[in-house]
């Protein structure tokens, strides 16, 4: 078990001695301990991605391409170690695992192993005699800090832009999940990536995370979490004015029209609030129905919700696992108190399960709640197998609850109206938006929120400017300059 931080090449203790407990979700019980890096581990690993980054940031872009094709190789290689490593401690069901988390992962590493060698500059069409062309350049030591929901998979949105651009990265998972992560740095150790190119150090957001923020050496932060710390990370990276991508949370709106396909949108609603067991912030939290088809929809999607397989991750049969922390499993609960004192019908689920198996990991059933649109379930992120049911009559009603909300990350619409949905896609307030699907993500299409879901995006050419500086040169080929100061 790799327990330790990865620093310049190197699995090291931390340097006060610290550690962490990483603990089993489907029944709480102690996986490891690791290392737990503070500001002086930081210190170190940012000062290894410092020296990395000269020579890194100068070989061929091709050869940085190559590193991450061979990284997405070994990944698939190491799939079904990596795939169990993740459910251990994530509780993700094996399923999505294997079959989402490490393909979409190495998807993306070649995605951007592929980009390396085509991130081009441009020559501008200014005055005649001047040469006037842009390039784009690494930004330096990026540190990265992620949360806990896809670990592994946020490993490569964040690590393949970064360092197909030429930077060298420092990145911080989360306390409750580093293992995945540390599994990714031997990889990478493994395949050729120079010592200090990449840097691992699991510790909490206060400690680890906080000093990555506010390092003077760091040129950029890459934050994926809540939008409470995405406001702290804003604050603490003041000292040097370092850029900053965020990526935080969502209450995503997907809205059922009358005139919908009801199978397709049971289902894929259903797959848009629990896979992962509700912790995605792309998530359809808020189920948006038009009341002529309600009632029809809802008996159809508790049924659905009812039969969902709650279990143990490792099974292959098992759909929804458990949530990832005991501490997330009583937030996502106070919730259903919340619904109700706020007048919100519980549908179904808003409990524990009641099988004695289940008893000691951190499941809570699939929820429905119906509630009213200013209600806090219906505003705030609950971030679990939780999704809140509001109605509408008109189209406007519909994008007006969509848009109600500070948030503006995940969206979706389901109808058979070809103008209907491309009127309310273009206006919904929402950085993505799903006609008739939900929850698509692809390397090569751009994934960020608007509103306080952050700014900044992933994936795509959008992530390669994010990870770059666009440079200016001028040159003065054959101009004749009219004299300034006249003699
Ligand atoms: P979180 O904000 O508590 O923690 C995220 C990361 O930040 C962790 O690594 C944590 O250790 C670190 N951190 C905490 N305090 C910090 C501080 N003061 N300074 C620096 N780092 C600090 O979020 P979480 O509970 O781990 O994750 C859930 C949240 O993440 C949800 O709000 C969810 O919507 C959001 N999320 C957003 C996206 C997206 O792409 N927009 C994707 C996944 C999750």
């Amino acid at each position: 078990m790799l327990n330790q931080l990865f620093i310049d090449g190197q699995f090291v203790p931390a340097v006060a001695g610290g550690t962490i407990d990483v603990v089993s979700p489907r029944d709480g019980a102690l996986i490891t301990r690791i290392a737990a890096a503070e500001a002086a581990d930081v210190d170190l690993a940012v000062a290894a991605a410092q020296r990395a980054f000269p020579a890194w940031a100068a070989l061929a872009a091709a050869e940085r391409g190559r590193l991450l094709l061979k990284l997405a190789d070994k990944i698939e290689e190491h799939g079904e170690t990596l795939a169990q490593l993740e459910s251990l401690d994530t509780g993700h069901p094996i399923r999505d695992s294997r079959g989402l988390d490490v393909p979409r992962t190495a998807a993306c590493f070649r995605y951007f192993g592929g980009m390396a060698d085509k991130i081009e500059g441009s020559v501008i069409p200014v005055e005649a005699g001047f040469l006037n062309y842009v390039q784009r350049k690494p930004i330096g030591v990026v540190g990265q800090i992620v949360p806990w929901n896809f670990p592994l998979m946020f490993t490569s949105w964040k690590m393949g832009p970064a360092l197909a651009a030429g930077n060298t990265v420092v990145i911080k998972p989360s306390e409750i999940t580093p293992l995945s992560t540390l599994y990714i740095a031997q990889l990478m150790k493994e395949v050729g990536f120079p010592d200090g190119v990449v840097n691992v150090v699991p510790g909490y957001g206060h400690t680890a995370g906080q000093r990555l923020a506010e390092h003077q050496d760091v040129g950029k932060i890459a934050f994926t979490g809540s939008t409470a710390t995405g406001r702290r990370i804003v604050e603490a990276s003041q000292g040097n004015l370092k850029r900053i991508q965020l990526e935080l949370g969502g209450k995503g709106a997907n809205i059922v029209f009358d005139d919908a396909n009801l199978d397709a949108a049971v289902n894929g609603a259903a797959w848009a609030i629990f896979h992962n067991q509700g912790q995605a912030c792309i998530a359809g939290s808020r189920l948006i129905l038009h009341e002529n088809i309600a009632d029809q929809f809802l008996e159809r999607f508790i049924s659905l919700a009812r039969s969902i397989r709650l279990g143990d991750p490792m099974d292959p049969e098992t759909e929804m696992g458990p949530l990832t922390s005991a501490l997330h499993r009583d937030r996502v609960l106070a919730y259903v108190d919340i619904a109700r004192e706020q007048g919100g019908r519980i549908l179904t689920g808003g409990k524990a399960p009641q099988d004695p198996a289940l008893a000691n990991g951190f499941y809570v059933e699939p929820t429905v709640v119906e509630a009213q649109p200013g209600d806090r379930v219906a505003q705030e992120e609950v971030f679990g197998p939780f999704v809140t049911v509001l109605r509408f009559k008109t189209d406007e009603e519909a994008l007006a609850i969509a848009n109600s909300t500070e948030y503006g990350l995940g969206s979706g619409l389901w109808t058979q109206n070809l103008s209907r949905a491309h009127k309310l896609a273009d206006a919904i307030h929402a950085g993505m938006c799903w006609i008739n699907c939900y929850k698509r993500v692809n390397p090569g299409s751009p994934f960020g929120g608007v509103g306080q879901s952050g700014y900044g995006r992933e994936m795509g050419f959008e992530a390669i400017h994010d990870y770059t500086e666009a440079r200016s040169v001028w040159v003065n080929v054959d101009a004749r300059i009219a004299p300034h100061f006249a003699r």
